[in-house]
């Protein structure tokens, strides 16, 4: 078995492993784990400094997962945007190809915490094939997006099978992976797996990084190995209340990311999810820090700022001064145009 292999048996999945380490209400977290699975990684534990800092916020569960907040479980309607199982359609030429559904760490605020790391969905091979069937017949797909679940949780063989089948079809003319094992588990990026990925160039790897304190030399390590077999890399950073909304903190996060060779994509403000309310900061925050790093850091640290809408209308780029206020909600227009009238409370 692999390095990386042995580090994902030792995760703590369970409050009880968890109070091994660190004095927590084992019967309230087992409450929230029971809906919304937990792991994480030896690597990530080990990068808590204290209960209820940055770290611990994004993987020890909250029992405030749990509150009836009214939202929807999949506010993105990933669902209806979806021909067969493993593929979300919203964009003619891109298509999101689910191809896991296991992470190395469950992220609490995660935007697909209906299902990801939930038995009962995960992905066979068949569905797999499938997506790659609607790929082929669809030639206006340019773009696939490796997503799900984390894709790198998969071995470098059933990776490397899905990416030459992906390869071998004519239209498909760039392939991105999402991935946050980087963050989590960086043993993964091993010389093999890079060896694999860099028979399917052009490839682009977005990874997510949300917090300085989440920039170890096993991380960059691991983003050099995969820069240096040709992979462009991006980032996706979730703006998460109490953990990132800090203008000095994202302005840290952008500067240590481009140090690793990684450019900052997107920032994303949190979508509407179920059990995510906590995490959730004002559109008017992330503006902020926006601003605030335009007169900071270099035009090619800073990410993208983005909405997306609810019912899968698409995701919308917000700028400073961009913001129509409406009371307690925001006006955004949709790609197609449309006005939205978006609930952006506290
Ligand atoms: C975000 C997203 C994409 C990719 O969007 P880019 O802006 O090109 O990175 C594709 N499909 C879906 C469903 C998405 O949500
Ligand atoms: S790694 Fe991504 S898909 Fe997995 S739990 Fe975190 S946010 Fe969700």
């Amino acid at each position: 078995m692999e390095l990386w292999q042995q580090q994902l048996k030792q995760c703590i999945t369970t409050p009880a492993q968890l109070a091994e380490h660190f004095p927590v209400d084992v019967a309230a977290l087992e409450a929230v784990v029971e809906r919304y699975p937990m792991r994480i990684t030896p690597h990530y534990l080990g990068l808590i400094r204290e209960i209820g800092d940055p770290i611990w916020k994004q993987c020890v569960p909250d029992p405030a997962e749990l509150l009836a907040d009214g939202l929807p479980a999949d506010p993105l309607n990933e669902e209806h945007l979806s021909p067969v199982p493993s593929i979300v359609h919203r964009y003619p030429d891109r298509a999101l190809f689910l191809v896991s559904n296991v992470c190395a760490a469950y992220c609490r605020f995660c935007t697909r915490k209906r299902k990801v790391g939930c038995g009962g969905h995960s992905v066979s091979f068949g569905e797999i094939l499938d997506g790659i069937d609607y790929i082929g017949r669809n030639p206006r797909i340019k773009d696939v997006l490796l997503s799900g679940g984390d894709p790198l949780l998969m071995s470098d063989r059933m990776l490397g099978d899905i990416l030459a089948r992906l390869r071998r079809i004519p239209h498909v003319e760039v392939i991105r992976i999402g991935s946050r094992v980087p963050v989590t588990l960086p043993e993964r990026i091993t010389e093999e797996l890079c060896r694999t990925l860099r028979q399917f160039h052009p490839l682009y790897l977005n990874t997510h990084f949300n917090h300085p304190a989440e920039l170890t030399a096993a991380a960059a390590e691991a983003c050099g190995r995969l820069a240096d077999a040709g992979i462009a890399l991006g980032n996706q950073t979730v703006l998460l209340a109490g953990v990132n909304d800090e203008p000095a903190v994202m302005a840290e996060l952008v500067r240590g990311l481009m140090r690793i060779r990684v450019r900052p994509y997107y920032l994303h403000q949190m979508d509407l999810t179920a059990g995510t309310g906590h995490f959730r900061s004002r559109l008017e925050r992330g503006l902020e820090i926006l601003a605030a790093l335009g007169g900071e850091v270099s035009g090619m640290a800073i990410p993208q700022y983005v909405v997306d809408l609810p019912g899968g209308k698409g995701k919308v780029p917000l700028v400073p001064g961009y913001l129509e206020r409406l009371g307690e909600s925001a006006l955004l227009r949709a790609p197609d145009g449309e006005r939205i009238v978006y609930p952006n409370g506290d």
